[in-house]
């Protein structure tokens, strides 16, 4: 285990991934939201997406929600992108570090934009080149990283080759999306070793859905090979697009519980990030997966059974 980075990097996705898989909610709550996460000590918070409002309602308010943020500046606010006419939205109001994604699985990507992959990563290369012309970075996610609800099983090549565009096409960073929560820690250790290999410096990320119960395990394997940047939501918000009911993304909490108590440093409070997840299960109205919120942190005094 020595080998384990000594600090990881938490990019918290709630207001934006995770409330654009909830009912909607109203601007102010959302806005709430992130400036409560702000005061956590997380690093990074994914805050909006610029997506046409008929595409996803949920975020149809992202203008306002962008404008009424009470920015921290330790934090670095960022902003999800479908497309060109997105990302030109998204810098026209300040953005300066946008997010894009493609699915490796050309069936997933279709039913998302209505593209195959490779006129995604043709779109996504304007994209980039607009961000870095306007002094934004952008950082691409590749979805459906180890499995799609539609064709299953993605090949690792195939990931990995759909990286390697986005990354030539000049990308600030990498992200595995596993958006069917279909990861295991030995499919992570193939595609990030497989990555790696073929680009050992490029900024990775990973995004794991816990849908299965493996996203801890899978975050185990990423970090014992030198992956320090992790998505999270806090309270574990935005469920499965793919199983109602399901849990998706990973809960914030658990991951910094876990990743602090192996000698770890995040930065974030845990307590202050418990009661955020408190927040959000007030804003969505329902009780969200995280474990650690159900249980506490394991400092707290609870009677014995
Ligand atoms: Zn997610």
């Amino acid at each position: 285990m020595s080998d384990l980075p000594n600090r990881v990097s938490l990019r918290e996705v709630g207001p934006r991934d995770g409330l654009q898989n909830e009912e909607p909610v109203a601007t102010k709550a959302k806005i709430e939201l992130v400036d409560a996460l702000s005061q956590t000590g997380v690093g990074r918070i994914e805050a909006v997406s610029f997506v046409h409002p008929r595409a996803i309602p949920q975020m149809a308010d992202a203008d306002d929600v962008w404008a009424g943020i009470v920015r921290n500046p330790a934090i670095r606010y960022s902003a999800l992108v479908p497309n060109l006419r997105g990302a030109q939205r998204a810098l026209d109001r300040g953005c300066l570090e946008i997010e894009i994604v493609v699915s490796a699985s050309d069936t997933h990507n279709k039913a998302n934009v209505n593209r195959t992959t490779a006129e995604s990563l043709d779109e996504i290369s304007q994209v980039i080149d607009l961000a870095h012309e306007r002094g934004a970075t952008c950082h691409v996610t590749v979805s459906t990283a180890w499995g799609c609800p539609y064709e299953g099983d993605v090949p690792v090549e195939r990931v990995v080759s759909v990286a390697k565009r986005a990354v030539a096409d000049g990308a600030d960073g990498l992200s595995f999306g596993d958006t069917t929560g279909m990861a295991t820690p030995t499919r992570v250790t193939r595609l990030v070793g497989e990555t790696r290999m073929a680009m050992p410096d490029v900024p990775l990320n990973q995004h794991f859905h816990n849908t299965r119960g493996t996203a801890l395990a899978n975050v185990l394997a990423a970090l014992q090979l030198g992956v320090a940047d992790f998505d999270a939501s806090v309270g574990g918000l935005g469920g499965c697009p793919y199983a109602p009911g399901a849990s998706g993304n990973l809960a914030s909490e658990e991951l910094v519980h876990m990743v602090e108590d192996m000698g770890i440093d995040t930065g974030v409070d845990l307590d202050a990030l418990i009661n955020v997840a408190r927040e959000a299960e007030r804003i969505v109205g329902r009780e969200l997966p995280s474990q650690v919120l159900r249980a506490g942190p394991r400092t707290r005094r609870t009677p014995m059974p």
